[in-house]
């Protein structure tokens, strides 16, 4: 069977590696579009970088490869690749599976405000006094003019995998480069060290990088949260919640 896998998540690179230990077998691409600079690819796993070009190039590439199963572990936001996933899985009759971690959910004390896009999150920071410290964006690098346009006044901690267009940033920012995943003690010394205010961040779901809402909610800080976009209703039906369950459904027919 030969399996391509879209990656962009950590589901995604977990999944690989476990197929390549529990099912070697299996004849699997692992597929980046090629964002990050270094990306972290999983050995033993064949590896194609790019775009496909749109869904027409993805049925193409889908073909030529002879491809038998789609596995979309694309991040939860990432929804123009999950429709043409989706899509030529249509087109050509092919199994499709998601991969979506659960939202992250918030308790009692957590002071969210749901906005449904980087540049809503931006203006509404505009419009607000958050007086000295810094906000914290971990929204990657994409969007950042946002908050130069619209709330250039504050002092930003922006966090991201790879150093961004200087051009994008707010005047008074301060870029840390890191790579997820990030221990409780990690975020507690960054709220700390950098003082803290508020925090804005998609909600990515996950284990990897939760440890930040609960230092925000340790220190009182507001979360300004992006929901995630709407995808089809379709396709709920074809996701599952994390790389073990996918995991599951790829190896049990196998072994039946
Ligand atoms: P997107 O808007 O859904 O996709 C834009 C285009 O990028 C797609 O149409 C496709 O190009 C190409 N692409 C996306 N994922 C690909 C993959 N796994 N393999 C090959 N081509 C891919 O995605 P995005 O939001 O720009 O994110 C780009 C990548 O970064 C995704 O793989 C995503 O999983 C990852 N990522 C995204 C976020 C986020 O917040 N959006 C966060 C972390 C990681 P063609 O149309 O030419 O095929």
């Amino acid at each position: 069977m030969r399996i391509l896998i879209l990656g962009g998540s950590s589901e995604a690179s977990a999944l690989c590696r476990a197929l390549a230990t529990a099912v070697p077998k299996l004849d699997v691409t692992y597929s980046l579009a090629g964002v990050t600079k270094s990306p972290l690819l999983p050995e033993g796993i064949k590896t194609r970088i790019g775009g496909f070009g749109g869904i027409a190039g993805l049925v193409a590439w889908l073909k030529n490869h002879d491809i038998d199963y789609v596995i979309d572990a694309t991040h939860p936001f990432a929804i123009q690749m999950t429709h043409h996933a989706w899509e030529a899985c249509l087109r050509l009759s092919l199994p499709y599976m998601r991969i979506s971690r659960p939202a992250w959910q918030p308790t009692q004390i957590d002071q969210w405000r749901h906005v449904s896009s980087i540049e809503q999150a931006a203006c509404l920071l505009g419009q607000q006094q958050v007086g000295a410290g810094h906000i914290l964006l971990t929204i990657g690098r994409k969007e950042l003019a946002f908050f130069k346009e619209h709330a250039p006044q504050h002092n930003y901690v922006v966090r991201l995998v790879d150093r961004p267009e200087p051009s994008f940033l707010p005047p008074k920012a301060i870029v840390l480069t890191a790579r997820g995943p990030f221990s409780l003690e990690e975020e507690r010394a960054m709220f700390k060290k950098y003082q803290i205010t508020h925090l804005v961040t998609k909600n990515s779901g996950g284990n990897d990088t939760y440890a930040k809402l609960i230092s925000a909610r340790e220190n009182l800080c507001p979360v300004i949260i992006i929901d995630r976009p709407a995808q089809s209703p379709d396709l709920d039906a074809f996701t599952v919640e994390s790389w073990k369950d996918a995991l599951a459904l790829i190896c049990n027919p196998l072994h039946s």
